[in-house]
């Protein structure tokens, strides 16, 4: 959520930038700086280093936000230029105050506000920085103001805690809105690319892993095997015990294959009907023979009866395998794919078939 929050990041960052050269400006107009500075009791020149130092952090961070995409530590900088301006703020309108001049107390709500808009900081981090800024400045008024000022003071006060509460309470309910709504589209994500039967990647899924991988293959130089599985008879299988019964066979099968698979970056998915696509990375066609026979092997071994099969008395699979030859598109490999599994169907079933290679990676 951070790294998607750059972009608002930047637009308060930039906003930040404008208000705080506009309020250097106002200072510029409203004090006859040269003169102030003579009086010498040092406030002035604290409350310009402070402006300064302020206006330094801001563009710090502007300079990182916009030149690191993913920039994830810029937080603790966010929280110290907010914290800065709060802290400004409230010492050069008690200054302004202490010299009868005319100023803004109002500035000191809207910055509470500003602290909770989408800068990068978690709502907790948020509720700080306000807390602090709102502590910091009724503690500083009670310390610098005269005492005749003092209970216009605490009205003010007692509204910056106020405007903590709101702007807290909106912040809450955007931050639960934003989690949900990120949750959703992971739930959706992973809905769209799952197989609602066997609970394995659809087509789509799959087809999107296979994508990525063998660019990744490509890359890499590794070689990777494709193979199609399909079940024998499947028809005979339907026609013989229902559909439903096909259905529970299928969600046994998808389970079985999916538990021989222990390398991360292999994969099955359902391609359709009683087919499924297996996916190995990192091998060729005949070092993966041996795993594909054992895959093969847990789904003989689940021993779920077909008796109307003339292959065997319970069901069985075939499955045709190539290896990547490092260039060719995915609907070339699951096209060379399929004559295996053909030439596999029609030398009698319930074998591994390996495809013709294709052109071999170097290396
Ligand atoms: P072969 O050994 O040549 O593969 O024969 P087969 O009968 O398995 O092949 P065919 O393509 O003729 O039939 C596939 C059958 O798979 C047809 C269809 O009824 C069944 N089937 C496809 N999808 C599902 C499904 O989701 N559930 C069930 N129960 N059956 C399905
Ligand atoms: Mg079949
Ligand atoms: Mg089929």
């Amino acid at each position: 959520m951070r790294t998607g929050q750059r972009s608002s990041t930047l637009v308060c960052l930039i906003t930040a930038l404008g208000i705080w050269l506009t309020f250097i400006g106002l200072d510029l107009t409203r004090l006859d700086n040269i003169t102030m500075i003579a009086t010498g009791d040092g406030l002035v020149e604290l409350a310009i280093a402070l402006r300064l130092g302020t206006l330094a952090v801001i563009l710090r961070l502007v300079w990182i936000v916009r030149r690191n995409r993913h920039a994830r530590s810029y937080h603790h900088l966010t929280m110290l230029a907010l914290t800065l301006i709060g802290v400004t703020c409230a010492f050069i309108a008690n200054m302004y105050k202490l010299r009868g001049l005319p100023q803004a107390d109002i500035a000191q709500l809207v910055i509470i506000a500003a602290v909770f808009l989408p800068v990068g900081l978690t709502f907790f981090q948020s509720l700080g920085v306000a807390l602090l800024i709102a502590v910091f400045t009724t503690a500083l008024g009670f310390v610098m103001l005269e005492p005749a000022q003092l209970a216009e003071h605490g009205r003010l006060s007692i509204l910056l805690f106020f405007a903590v509460f709101v702007s807290a309470v909106g912040a809450w309910l955007r931050e639960r809105a934003e989690r949900d709504q990120f949750l959703l589209r992971r739930m959706l994500h992973s809905r769209a690319m799952s197989d609602a039967l066997t609970g394995i990647a659809n087509r789509r899924g799959f087809e999107e892993h296979v994508a990525m991988v063998l660019l990744q293959a490509r890359r890499d130089r590794v070689p990777v095997v494709f193979a199609v599985l399909d079940v024998d008879h499947f028809k005979r299988y339907n026609d013989r015990y229902g559909h439903q019964a096909g259905d529970i066979a299928l969600a046994l099968i998808a389970r079985a294959v999916d538990g021989t698979l222990r390398r991360p970056m292999d994969m099955v998915g359902r391609l359709g009907g009683e087919e499924f696509g297996l996916f190995l990375y990192d091998t060729t066609p005949e070092k993966a023979q041996e795993r594909l026979e054992q895959v093969a092997q847990a789904i003989a071994d689940l021993r779920i009866e077909h008796a109307a099969s003339p292959t065997a008395q319970y069901i069985t699979v075939s499955m045709g395998a190539v290896g990547f030859d490092g260039k060719e598109t995915a609907v070339d490999l699951y096209r060379r794919a399929d004559a295996a599994l053909y030439a596999g169907k029609a030398s009698g079933r319930n074998r591994v078939e390996l495809g013709e290679s294709g052109e071999r990676l170097a290396g």
